[in-house]
């Protein structure tokens, strides 16, 4: 990559940014298509999100958003996508020219084009947690055809806000989880449990359909506890690395104009420490 004053800037901002894989997937993605760019993590502090944004804006070509700037992101924003403005948050941030900000949310088309590839039945969801990741989710499973998405959160009040949303939504204490897995065709988790750091995912799948899907959006590690049970018990799964990838997809097409190409998996394996 050679990197001269004609050079165009991305990246993805977050408070950590240093762990994230967007830059993997976006440089090797800018190097295939031959494009003069480069995409870089910007850490601001946690209350430099603003002056950060307002220095890159007309300036840059856009920006993905991560933990704990998506709901600042959406807020920003000049115009935003319905996915965004139902989600309460965004992924994207697209400078135009004029100097204007445009918003997505692509985390939610990013987890139905994961578990398309893996195959799944849109009949009835169960999906943890009821942070953003959650939110958007909910909404991107009804848009795929799911009849029912039952949210279930640890602070049951946040899941019934999104509940509140879409009568086709309901809400559950973490105790009423094992009811709702023995009519699930799939599951997500949405929440940051069995992440590295995290405590663990303490979750029986015994009450789950074998026909069904589980997805789990964590992806450090890439093989969580769940996603080892669920391989266990033989259902089809989803990893949140393949959720990462597809998000990106529609992203990368935004900020530069043009479809990626070319398979990132691996490269995001070995930046995991991941055997391919
Ligand atoms: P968030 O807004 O902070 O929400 C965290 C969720 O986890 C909440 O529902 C929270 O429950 C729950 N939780 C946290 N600690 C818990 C505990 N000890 N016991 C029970 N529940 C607990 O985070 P987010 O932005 O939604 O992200 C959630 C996860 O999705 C993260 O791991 C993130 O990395 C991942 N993610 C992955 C992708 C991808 O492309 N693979 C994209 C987006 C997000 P309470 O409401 O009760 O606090």
């Amino acid at each position: 990559m050679k990197i001269t004053a004609s050079t165009r800037v991305a990246g993805v901002v977050g408070h950590p940014a240093g762990h994230s894989l967007s830059p993997v997937i976006h440089n090797a993605w800018i190097g295939a298509g031959g494009l003069d760019a480069v995409y870089l993590a910007f850490e601001p502090p946690a209350d430099g999100f603003r002056r950060l944004i307002e220095g890159l804006r007309g300036v840059a070509l856009g920006v993905n958003v991560t933990i704990p700037f998506k709901a600042q992101a959406l807020a920003l924003a000049d115009h935003a996508s319905e996915p965004a403005r139902r989600a309460g948050a965004a992924n994207l941030l697209v400078f135009r020219p004029d100097g204007s900000i445009e918003a997505d949310n692509t985390d939610g088309v990013g987890l139905v084009r994961a578990m398309e590839l893996a195959g799944y039945v849109a009949d009835k969801a169960v999906l943890l947690g009821a942070g953003g990741a959650a939110r958007g989710a909910a909404m991107a499973l009804l848009d795929a055809g799911f009849a029912e998405v039952a949210v279930v959160n640890r602070t049951l009040e946040r899941a019934q806000e999104i509940a509140a949303l879409d009568p086709r939504l309901r809400a559950l204490g973490w105790d009423q989880a094992d009811a709702a897995l023995e009519s699930a065709s799939v599951l997500v988790n949405a929440t940051s449990l069995g992440m590295t750091g995290q405590p663990p995912l303490v979750l029986s799948l015994d009450a789950l359909p074998r026909s069904a899907t589980v997805v789990d959006m964590v992806y450090r590690p890439m093989r969580t506890q769940l996603l080892a049970s669920a391989g266990r018990r033989g259902v089809k799964t989803v990893s949140g690395l393949d959720m990462l990838i597809q998000q990106a997809v529609p992203s990368f097409q935004a900020i530069f104009g043009q479809a990626p190409q070319g398979d990132v998996r691996r490269l995001c394996l070995e930046a995991l420490g991941e055997a391919a």
